[in-house]
């Protein structure tokens, strides 16, 4: 199976500490390596990680609070000087693609990769991006200013043949390409075996990125059913007023989405920096939804 893999860069709200940088992610899938939003500090950080800036193919920016993209300047000019060539699709608000033109003009910077923008659209679920193995859809969110989440569905992956079958028959390459699209094995006998007999179906893996919202009953439909969901809860319950007056939302709130949209897995993050410690928040997330994890800055979950 091609791993696929979240990696939390940053986990925090909107100020920096020199334990939580706000809100940066990598998600990566084979070839597919995506940011998810980028704060700033998120360069050194992905130094700090080993992270190396170069495989970055795509980068999702979710809105233009400063805690989601004052770091995409300076990692797009340090690709520039490290000599990128390849190109690099950004896919966020429409205003970015201005806001970065007018910083590289200001410096007479003549990037020697393309980059490709992609403007995110406002009218509901969009399918975004979509290859080989992903496909990546935005959503609208509810916050103060026009902000999307985004979904990373796994195609059907190909059959994984079963060990003790590849043993016992020494299918050929021709055969295994077979089998792995889903057809039935005739041995040197003459005997037929049914391929769900000699192979397995994995489910497919998916990722929603729910930022910076207020409690917003319309992304159940948009991720309905996701394995993995990350879930802002920048407040514990009892600042729920906050939380509607800010357009962030609470630990209730978020285990209340995971839950009704059937979610797997839930990460919390973006946490507000009045809170030390995540114990009493993933605490109480968890009285609504007990497969939570909270995030911190480099972990790294299994998708
Ligand atoms: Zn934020
Ligand atoms: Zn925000």
């Amino acid at each position: 199976m091609i791993p696929f893999e979240l990696t939390i860069i940053g986990s925090g709200s909107a100020k920096p500490t020199l334990k939580r940088k706000a809100s940066a992610q990598m998600l990566t899938y084979g070839e597919n390596h995506f940011l998810i939003d980028c704060a700033e500090g998120t360069q050194l950080q992905l130094n700090a990680l080993k992270i190396s800036l170069m495989r970055i193919s795509h980068i999702f920016i979710s809105h233009l609070h400063g805690d989601h993209y004052f770091g995409l300047i300076g990692l797009i000019n340090s690709l520039h000087l490290i000599g990128r060539t390849k190109p690099l699709y950004i896919f966020g608000p429409e205003k970015l693609a201005e806001i970065l033109q007018i910083q590289l003009d200001a410096s007479e910077t003549k990037l020697r990769y393309p980059l490709v923008f992609n403007t995110l659209q406002a009218n509901g679920k969009q399918c975004i991006l979509d290859n080989v193995h992903l496909e990546v859809y935005s959503f609208p969110v509810l916050h103060r200013i026009p902000t999307w989440g985004f979904l990373f569905n796994e195609k059907l992956p190909e059959r994984n043949i079963r060990p003790d079958f590849i043993e016992a028959f020494h299918p050929n390459f021709d055969e295994i390409h077979a089998i792995k699209s889903g057809a039935d094995f005739i041995d040197t006998y003459g005997n037929s075996h049914a391929n769900h007999e000699i192979s397995i179906q994995h489910d497919c893996r998916s990722y929603a990125y729910c930022t910076d919202t207020a409690y917003f009953e319309e992304l159940i439909d948009y991720i309905k059913g996701v394995k993995v969901i990350y879930h802002e809860t920048t407040f514990m319950a009892n600042q729920v007023e906050r939380a509607m007056a800010t357009f962030h939302s609470t630990t209730l709130q978020a285990a209340e989405i995971a839950l009704k949209a059937g979610a797997g897995k839930l990460i919390i993050g973006h946490f507000s920096s009045r809170y030390p410690t995540t114990e009493t928040l993933l605490e109480e997330t968890k009285t609504v939804f007990s497969n939570t994890v909270a995030a911190e800055d480099g972990l790294k979950i299994e998708l």
